[in-house]
């Protein structure tokens, strides 16, 4: 397989994880990262010794010179891009009576605009190409709210209504469009949740447990793949059946 992968946010977590299971697919990788750090040095690592090649590329999502950076790196080394993973995001919770007006537009600067950004840099690539795949990484409560989550909710439902519009207008050239929502998975993101919380969070889980990174990589993968080649458009929730 030549195919060409770039996941934004990738050096840990649920991008790491898409990262990693994309490359044992045989993909090429382009890994952006915000912040350098052990993390980036240990994924490219792994990444190489599956045995494909990683770019590694820095830029800050929210930011639109970053990104048309990051798209041009990924394409002076690869040549092409066929699938782009939105995977970048960060929450910032709190209830919004205490939210200051920055928190509510830094997190959706970095999880909507910045998949606007990534977006629109790699789009054009895809139509001259005729193909591409375009996966983004929404949440559950993008669909079900959630209290102390305004910004964050607002972002992920963003994210959902951008991915239905764009799946439209680029299906002709045969571009899929596709949106997961992850429930809650164990990443750092999580992490910052006290032990009693992610218990009682179980609970309410049909599956009775936390999400892996794995979880949501392997639906990824799917969209990815030729398999899911009359799919676009769709929201598919990865939450153990929290949201029905
Ligand atoms: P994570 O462990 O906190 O990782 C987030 C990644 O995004 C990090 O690599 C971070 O880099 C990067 N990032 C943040 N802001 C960035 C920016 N402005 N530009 C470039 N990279 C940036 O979180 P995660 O749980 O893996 O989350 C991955 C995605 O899944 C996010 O979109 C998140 O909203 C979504 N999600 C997660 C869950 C969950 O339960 N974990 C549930 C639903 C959806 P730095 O190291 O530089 O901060």
């Amino acid at each position: 397989m030549d195919k060409v992968v770039l996941i934004t946010g990738a050096t840990r977590g649920i991008g790491k994880q898409i990262a990693l299971t994309l490359a044992k697919e045989g993909y090429n990788i382009a890994l952006n990262f915000r912040t350098e750090n052990e993390d980036l040095t240990k994924t490219k690592e792994e990444i190489e010794s599956i045995g494909v090649q990683c770019l590694s590329v820095k830029g800050d999502v929210s930011n639109f010179e970053e990104c048309e950076n990051i798209v041009k790196q990924t394409i002076d080394k690869f040549g092409k891009i066929d699938v782009l993973v939105n995977n970048a995001g960060m929450t910032k919770d709190m209830l919004l009576m205490r939210m200051k007006k920055e928190d509510f537009e830094q997190v959706i600067d970095v999880n909507l605009v910045g998949t606007f950004n990534m977006t629109k840099n790699v789009i054009s690539h895809m139509l001259k190409a005729r193909n591409g795949r375009i996966i983004n990484i929404s949440s559950v409560v993008g669909i079900s709210g959630n209290a102390g989550q305004t910004n964050y909710s607002a972002s992920k439902a963003g994210i959902i209504g951008f991915t239905k519009s764009l799946a439209k207008e680029v299906a002709s050239r045969n571009i899929l469009v596709n949106a997961v929502a992850p429930g809650f998975i164990q990443t750092n993101m999580t992490d910052v949740l006290k032990e009693e919380v992610k218990e009682e969070i179980a609970k309410t889980i049909p599956l009775k447990r936390m999400g892996k990174p794995e979880d949501v990589a392997n639906v990824v993968k799917f969209l990815a793949s030729e398999d899911s080649s009359y799919i676009t458009g769709q929201v598919i929730n990865i939450d153990g059946g929290m949201l029905m």
